[in-house]
């Protein structure tokens, strides 16, 4: 499986699931509504090369150089991937505390309030979406059946990205944007080593409740078609 097998897949889920938020009539998420916007992303090493790859060589420079600006700040960088959670899950063990440190830091992309590459940027970016602005509560308000189709894409996007890794978006677009790094993923070898990243797992079994299995197939039927470019 080409990367650009992957890649061609991961826009067909990008575009199911824009599909999917355009569907929901409840969504406070408006242009210039940035509060969700931090260096709290995560992302995975595909996303990475999708989004520098739709950038010339003075914009990846510019984003790179955007991301190290207060790179020494705390961030949350995730001990686990989706689908390890969902590994323990099967196996009847809970779900990991989500005890790690989030920062506070605004997003170094986010320009005027707006993304400075809003078609190119990542799930963790897209499926952030509130039923009320994130200013009023202070959090996003996700209902479950939203939660269940990110954690669905989540798995998916992190399955096909094998053998790559996840992590902070700012770790994962540092380590890609090293020409050697960026060699040995596009290889199959890409290294954790040094990088802060963890690696990416098979999805186990998709998490879907009980109570959302039946609304689920159509999406599921979606995301099968952008999976005929991995398979
Ligand atoms: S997730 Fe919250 S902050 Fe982000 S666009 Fe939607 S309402 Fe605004
Ligand atoms: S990449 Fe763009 S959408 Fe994502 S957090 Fe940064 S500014 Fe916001």
């Amino acid at each position: 499986m080409t990367i650009d097998h992957r890649l061609a897949a991961l826009a067909h889920l990008y575009r199911v699931y824009d599909q999917f938020c355009d569907s929901l009539d409840n969504l406070a998420c408006r242009k210039f509504c940035a509060d969700c916007c931090s260096r709290n992303v995560t992302m995975t090493t595909l996303e990475g090369v999708y989004l520098l790859q739709g950038l010339d060589a003075a914009q990846q420079a510019a984003c790179l150089a955007a991301l190290r600006q207060g790179a020494d700040q705390i961030v949350f960088r995730p001990r686990y991937t989706t689908n390890q959670i969902a590994a323990l899950c099967r196996d009847g063990h809970d779900a990991p505390e989500d005890d790690l440190v989030h920062g506070g830091s605004r997003c170094s992309l986010l320009t005027a309030a707006a993304c400075s590459l809003y078609g190119l940027r990542p799930f963790g970016c897209r499926c952030m979406v509130s039923r009320q602005p994130c200013a009023t509560k202070g959090y996003a308000d996700v209902d479950d059946w939203v939660l269940t189709v990110n954690t669905v894409f989540l798995q998916t996007i992190e399955h096909i990205d094998r053998p790559g890794c996840f992590g902070n978006m700012q770790d994962v677009l540092q380590a890609l944007g090293r020409d050697d790094w960026q060699a040995a993923y596009r290889d199959g070898r890409p290294s954790t080593e040094a990088t802060r990243l963890i690696t990416n797992q098979p999805a186990p079994v998709l998490m879907v409740p009980p109570v959302h299995q039946a609304k689920m197939k159509p999406i599921l039927a979606e995301i099968q078609q952008g999976l005929r470019f991995v398979s």
